[in-house]
């Protein structure tokens, strides 16, 4: 793992593509992710995005952008406007491509330094999105924001299944994910937990009851297909992941299995599927 410093010149980057309707900005503290060789790094999305791994393995190299906070405050205006001049929230997606609660951030605390300065520089809408129960360690200031802007933490749950076959561990357990949305709700924040991309399930049912138990607020559900930014998966079809989904259950490599898992879900929550639900539209039953 290269670990590397690096100032960067701008912090929001406005949305596009996959996140065009889901926020107004993301928002990334590093480059890479400590977590790339993970079970999650297998299917990340990110891993094909041949502009920000510049032909490195993913999973082998983390930038770390120790000036984001300072830049975040410079631009914070006018950002802002940009959004409100299109008649959209200032609405920021933290993170879309790296995970902000990885194993540096307890050395640098850039995540943490962020969301200070989102204190008396709030957006509309913040989403913070994480794999890692680590973020409890930044659990005041996360339930301090609540009260300055529409906060949701989507808590990434792939499914009920600690481990598929081939697959390295995952940077967390399904347990451990459970109990920080139980800790989030608990502390009057909403939570959603995201199954992005889905996994084969063993007993969805059970799973939902539980999430809805532990006080997630709704549920996202998005498949490789189509998640991964291609209409067919192409881009997941390359990796292991398929293969190691189709040992389980050879019907979850399908969209179909997206539907039929959702329409499970909407017993126990409200649920949100793909780009959607990533930005916060859910349906009950
Ligand atoms: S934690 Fe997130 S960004 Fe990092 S490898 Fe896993 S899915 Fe990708």
């Amino acid at each position: 793992m290269t670990i590397s410093e690096i100032q960067c010149r701008s912090i929001l980057t406005r949305a596009g593509g996959y996140l065009h309707d889901v926020c107004s900005h993301s928002l990334n503290p590093y480059v890479g992710c400590g977590f790339g060789r993970s079970a999650c790094g297998v299917g990340c999305y990110v891993r094909h995005n041949a502009w920000l791994t510049k032909g490195r393995d993913w999973g082998a190299f983390v930038e770390v952008k120790t000036n984001a906070p300072e830049v975040y405050v410079q631009t914070y205006e006018a950002e802002q406007r940009w959004a409100h001049r299109r008649d959209q929230p200032f609405s920021i997606f933290f993170s879309s491509s790296t995970e902000p609660w990885q194993p540096v951030e307890k050395q640098y605390r850039i995540t943490r330094r962020l969301l200070e300065v989102m204190r008396t520089h709030p957006p509309d809408e913040l989403i913070l999105q994480t794999h890692t129960p680590a973020m409890l360690d930044d659990l005041d200031w996360v339930a301090a924001l609540t009260r300055q802007c529409r906060l949701r933490v989507h808590v990434s749950i792939e499914g009920d299944t600690e481990r598929l076959p081939g697959l390295p561990p995952p940077p967390a357990t399904v347990q451990a994910r459970i109990e920080l949305l139980r800790q989030l709700s608990s502390a009057g924040i909403f939570a959603v937990a995201c199954l992005s991309p889905l996994y084969p399930m063993q007993n969805p049912a059970a799973f939902f009851e539980q999430l809805a138990g532990a006080g997630a607020s709704a549920v996202v559900i998005d498949h490789f297909i189509l998640g991964d930014g291609t209409r067919e998966g192409s881009r997941t079809w390359k990796t292991d992941l398929p293969r190691s989904m189709e040992a389980v259950d050879t019907a979850s490599t399908r969209l179909e299995y997206r539907d039929r898992i959702a329409a499970i879900a909407q017993t126990y929550l409200p649920v949100g599927i793909s780009a959607a639900g990533f930005a916060g539209h859910y349906s009950s039953q």
